[in-house]
């Protein structure tokens, strides 16, 4: 941690206190942990950032303890960031009613900061969001750019759990920040589509701190290059292709599931209908790949026996594999949709491509029977027609 009391008053490792003080200030027992007031010591060598670090193992809610350097870094970096803007931070700020230490604070604006280096599981940065929220706090989480690789124009790997602290912009995409505390620059990753549960479709954009001006910057959107979106919608494609080529050797259990259910239909998978496996309107509240649970749904329409259906008979059908974990969600608690907005908008999908006709709200008819491919050349091709229509 870079923050401690000294007889009460807050001490941190920013300023230009040098290692002589430290030390003093070491000896006369005084430095504290602002959260669990147990004793700790300046710790200033000369490969890690300057930090503080408890005396023993006693616990503390503030445990900061076994901080990479790379975060104590990039705290700092963060830290300096935004002090060049109006209004007061305070540094790893403890919030004793929810016990949440964030590292950086705007009080004007109760706006909570966190840089994020270690893997964090939705189910913590669910807890922490609403920690915050609880306290009427905004927050926004930077990750750590080590937790991004670019793999190709527009393609990126990153950790599968960091995509739930993703944001929507006014346009409605997906996005999220990056920072790289040895260049201090910012990576604002904006228009993300997941491919697969670590591979993305996005596009980048590298600024250094000094010109993100202002906080407003973390939720910055983009005009549109063509080149990206064609980028796009050709990372889409090559990901459809590959969803037909692998189908016959994956095992997960959407997989296993979908291919039983097409077999004794006399189907297979790799064949599934093109108008399945499309990037939908939130598509990626359902962490399960688009082309099993889209095809699932065609398939469900196709054994009703009447032409009416309705949307509460496809989600309980989901509701169901969810309950299995055939199917998987993706939690992104920073959003207000949820899977079911994803069912709804492939159906309205399914509308605009006069396979359905909505009939009243969460009804709808059958028009057309759904096609499948006949050879894996055909299915490609329409494929091909498709990926231009959505
Ligand atoms: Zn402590």
């Amino acid at each position: 941690m870079l923050v401690a009391l000294f007889n009460d008053q807050f001490v941190d490792m920013v300023g230009e206190t040098t290692k002589e003080e430290w030390y003093l200030k070491n000896k006369s027992g005084k430095l504290r942990c602002p959260v669990c007031q147990n004793r700790v010591i300046p710790k200033c060598g000369t490969k890690k950032t300057w930090h503080f670090a408890h005396h023993s193992f006693e616990e503390c809610d503030g445990i900061h303890e076994g901080e990479t350097d790379y975060h104590l870094l990039g705290k700092k970096g963060l830290f300096r960031w935004v002090t060049q803007m109006k209004g007061k931070t305070i540094l790893e700020y403890y919030i004793r009613d929810i016990k949440q230490r964030p590292d950086l604070f705007l009080k004007e604006n109760q706006h909570a900061i966190e840089f994020q280096c270690a893997t964090i599981t939705p189910e913590d940065l669910s807890k922490r969001i609403s920690g915050y929220q609880s306290q009427k706090i905004a927050s926004d989480w930077i990750f750590g750019m080590k937790r991004i690789k670019q793999k190709g124009p527009d393609l990126y790997v990153m950790n599968s759990s960091d995509l739930s602290a993703a944001k929507k912009d006014s346009n409605g995409h997906l996005y999220l920040n990056y920072y790289c505390p040895l260049k201090e620059q910012f990576f604002l990753l904006r228009n993300i589509i997941p491919l697969s549960q670590k591979k993305v479709a996005a596009h980048g954009h590298a600024f250094s701190a000094k010109q993100c001006c202002d906080v407003q910057w973390l939720s910055r959107t983009f005009s549109n290059l063509e080149t990206h979106n064609l980028n796009h919608i050709i990372l889409w494609k090559k990901q459809k292709t590959t969803w037909r080529t692998t189908a016959f050797k994956n095992i997960s259990p959407a997989v296993m599931y979908i291919k039983k259910v097409l077999y004794f239909n006399h189907h297979s998978l790799t064949l599934f209908p093109s108008i399945a496996g499309i990037p939908t309107t939130n598509f990626y509240h359902i962490e399960t790949s688009p082309y099993l649970w889209q095809t699932y749904i065609l398939f469900l329409m196709e054994k009703l026996p009447l032409s009416l259906f309705s949307t509460c008979f496809i989600e309980k059908e989901f509701q169901r594999l969810l309950d299995k974990r055939i199917f998987q969600t993706r939690d992104f608690p920073y959003l207000k949709e949820s899977w079911r907005d994803a069912v709804e908008n492939y159906l309205s999908y399914l509308v605009d491509h006069h396979l359905l006709e909505k009939v009243s709200v969460g009804t709808y008819r059958k028009l057309q029977h759904v096609h499948y491919p006949k050879t894996l050349d055909e299915a490609l091709k329409l494929d091909e027609i498709f990926s231009e229509k959505s």
